[in-house]
């Protein structure tokens, strides 16, 4: 009803990916050790994300679909540490529920079963299937249903018709290709960033990927670009008096074999204090260890991660899209440059 409300809601759900990124969020937030998010139509029809992390209680999910409702006090420090200053806090549920229909399934983790997350197949604690959890149904702003729910512990968040009331929004989405492109590279950032986390994508009933949650790095490569660009990557590793002078106390990941560039920039993922963003600085830096190996226009497979002061990060550029930029840029490039052009030397490259 509120067009305001409305139009506003679009302008921060910009497309299927953000909501799906603001979903995966959650679930990491919420401890998880499984996500498995699916889409169809790109995320236009349908977006299910489900994990098995803490759940929330009946009360827990009325508040979280609330505007302005977080439970992360948390965050408060991260409002302080620089790059993690992003999006709305505790509005993402209420945002992408008033432009969508937004079911939420959860059950909160048994009490007292502590230690090792329960997988969420277990057996009810109390009860049959039939209780222990709850599900919400909120449409266009409002909480339609609420009933108790036979679920595994954990929270599935699943949001359909996305824009349905917003058509002008709607009408500016870009073909299923492009808007599962979107969501492909959201999913494959927290992918490789959370080795730990078993991660999975699938869009209209076919796996994409699946991480195992018990590898390292290179495990989330091989499990989301494949054997070929796997087998390829060379590790780098730089800190302190390795790297030339400039903010970047450390650079460590990823990069592939000049042999296993990409025509595009996407194959990119580049992280500061844990956080996926982009950066010219970065960008150029990378393209520059590599020199004339790469081709004109071609780009690396690269999983990089940079550790910065939050003070030397500038993230009001543009905060929806993650693009930072740093006060002394060039000092950057130099460093990002040196730490990769030094372990492609160590393979003769
Ligand atoms: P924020 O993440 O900024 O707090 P959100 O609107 O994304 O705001 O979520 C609101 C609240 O809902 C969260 O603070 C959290 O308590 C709860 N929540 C959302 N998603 C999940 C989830 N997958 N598992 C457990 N709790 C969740
Ligand atoms: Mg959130």
């Amino acid at each position: 009803e509120d067009t305001v409300a409305r139009i506003a809601a679009g302008e921060v759900v910009e497309r299927p990916a953000s909501a799906v990124k603001e979903l995966v969020e959650n679930s990491l937030d919420a401890d998880a050790s499984r996500i498995d998010v699916t889409v169809e139509s790109g995320g236009t029809e349908l977006i299910r994300v489900a994990d098995d992390g803490q759940g929330m209680s009946e009360a827990d999910l009325r508040a979280a679909v609330r505007q302005h409702t977080t439970s992360k006090i948390a965050d408060l420090d991260d409002l302080e540490g620089g790059v993690t200053t992003l999006g709305f806090r505790g509005e993402a549920l209420h945002t992408i529920g008033s432009v969508s229909r937004l079911r939420i399934r959860s059950r909160p983790r048994a009490s007292g079963a502590d230690g090792e997350g329960a997988n969420g197949r277990a057996e009810a604690a109390g009860g049959g299937p039939g209780t222990g959890g709850t599900e919400l149904v909120y449409e266009g702003g409002t909480v339609t249903n609420v009933e108790p729910a036979g679920c595994p512990e954990g929270t599935t968040v699943e949001v359909t018709d996305l824009f349905y009331n917003t058509p002008a929004r709607r009408k500016f989405l870009k073909t299923t290709a492009t808007e599962f492109a979107h969501v492909n590279r959201v999913v494959t950032r927290y992918a490789l960033a959370n080795p730990a986390v078993a991660i999975s994508l699938t869009h209209d009933g076919r796996e994409v990927f699946a991480t195992t949650g018990q590898g390292d790095l290179q495990a989330a490569v091989l499990a989301v670009y494949g054997r070929e660009v796997a087998a390829s990557m060379i590790a780098v590793e730089a800190s302190g008096d390795d790297l030339p002078p400039g903010p970047v106390e450390s650079v460590s990941g990823l990069v592939s074999h000049p042999e296993t560039n990409r025509s595009t920039r996407e194959y990119l993922a580049t992280y500061v204090n844990g956080r996926a963003i982009t950066a010219d600085a970065i960008r150029e830096g990378i393209v520059g260890a590599y020199g004339t190996q790469l081709g004109t226009d071609r780009y690396p497979f690269v999983v990089c991660f940079l550790s910065v002061p939050g003070e030397a990060v500038d993230v009001n550029v543009h905060p929806r899209k993650r693009e930072v930029r740093f006060d002394d840029a060039d000092a950057v490039r130099r460093q990002v440059d040196s730490a990769i052009e030094s372990a492609l030397l160590e393979h003769g490259l």
